[in-house]
């Protein structure tokens, strides 16, 4: 079977799917409350796909070559019923990966019904282990050992490896680095230090506010000696380093300072239906009214093919500050992080 790659030569591996654009944090970086808040139209019932329809295009994009599924938001345990979506992903042949992105707070309640269900493992977002820092960035008043119970609930039902996604922003959590990186330290868990994007229009981004990489390595490596790892596989998204006492990995995400467009083999999902070939694209292309009216699976494809196929986006190593202040990007809550 030949699968599509795009004009730069890229298949398609991984198809992260969003759920639900709604969230109960409101993170400072993502979804600002003065924004996010009461007034904030976000998607109504009958606009969101419903489970056999996000079914029935995750096997599009399983035929078209996706291997790896990632199920996000928004928070995608607030959408009622996941494990009966994750039921239906898990049955479909050739999906390797089967995974969720989470801020873990409803994680201890659900974690074995969502192994039961097929899921793999799962990401938990943790921006710090102090509760005044995290408190202010998620800003909803959530403390840090509720996330660490879920944390600890996903580990006991097997869905690891687990993964933990810390965003470090300049001035607000970049002191909670070699922290978190401590408390993982010796666990199985692999924490990610993400550099804050300019993702969506709301979060006020401003380079100034990105702690690059790069110095996030050197802050854990001048407490915990660390080596370089060799990537994974093609288009996998952090750098790898592993402690040199054998105490496990982290990984840094540096899609500002060195960005890996070159390599990516990502496409998203939103909620309603969109397709969109770059985290950073103002426009996406809509999957919904085929499916609705009744589109054949040959028809389909071809469309997701056609799609790929013309997909030359590399927004993150042309970024200037004329492309992140003029474009209309999507909300990262929107698009699935
Ligand atoms: N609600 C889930 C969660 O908190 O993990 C899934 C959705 S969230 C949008 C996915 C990930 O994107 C989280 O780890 C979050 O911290 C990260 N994120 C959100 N805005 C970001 C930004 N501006 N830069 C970098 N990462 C961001």
């Amino acid at each position: 079977m030949t699968f599509p790659v795009d004009t730069l030569g890229r298949p398609i591996h991984d198809l992260r799917i969003s759920v639900t654009d709604r969230c109960n944090f409101r993170c400072t970086y993502c979804m600002p409350k003065e924004i996010f808040g009461r007034d904030y139209e976000f998607l109504a019932r009958e606009q969101l796909l419903s489970f056999e329809e996000i079914e029935r295009v995750s096997r599009v994009f399983v035929r078209a070559g996706a291997r790896k599924i990632r199920l996000t938001g928004g928070e995608p345990l607030l959408r009622k019923d996941l494990e009966h979506l994750i039921s239906l992903l898990s049955a479909i042949p050739d999906v390797e990966d089967l995974t969720l992105t989470t801020n873990g707070s409803l994680l201890a309640r659900k974690a074995e019904a969502l192994k039961a269900a097929g899921l793999n493992r799962v990401t938990v977002s943790l921006d710090s282990m102090d509760d005044t820092v995290f408190m202010a960035m998620n800003d909803v008043g959530f403390p840090v050992q509720k996330v660490l119970d879920g944390i600890e609930a996903a580990a006991a039902a097997g869905l690891s490896p687990i993964k933990i996604n810390m965003v470090v922003k300049r001035g607000m959590n970049e002191d909670s680095v070699v922290d978190v990186a401590e408390h993982f330290r010796g666990t199985a868990h692999v924490v990610r230090f993400i550099e804050y994007m300019d993702v969506g229009t709301t979060n006020g981004w401003r380079l100034d506010d990105v702690v690059p990489g790069r110095e996030i390595v050197e802050m854990i490596n001048a407490r915990f000696p660390l080596e370089p790892v060799d990537p994974d596989y093609r288009g996998e998204v952090a750098q790898r380093y592993r402690y040199r006492d054998g105490s496990g990995e982290v990984g840094v995400i540096t899609s500002v300072t060195q960005p890996f467009c070159g390599d990516c083999t990502r496409v998203r999902l939103s909620a309603e239906g969109q397709v969109y070939t770059c985290l950073f694209a103002s426009q996406g292309t809509d999957l919904r009214a085929p499916l609705r009216e009744g589109a054949s699976d040959g028809e389909l494809d071809a469309a997701i093919a056609a799609l790929w196929i013309r997909r030359g986006d590399r927004y993150s190593e042309i970024r200037t500050s004329q492309t992140v202040s003029i474009k209309r990007k999507v909300e990262m809550s929107y698009i699935g992080g």
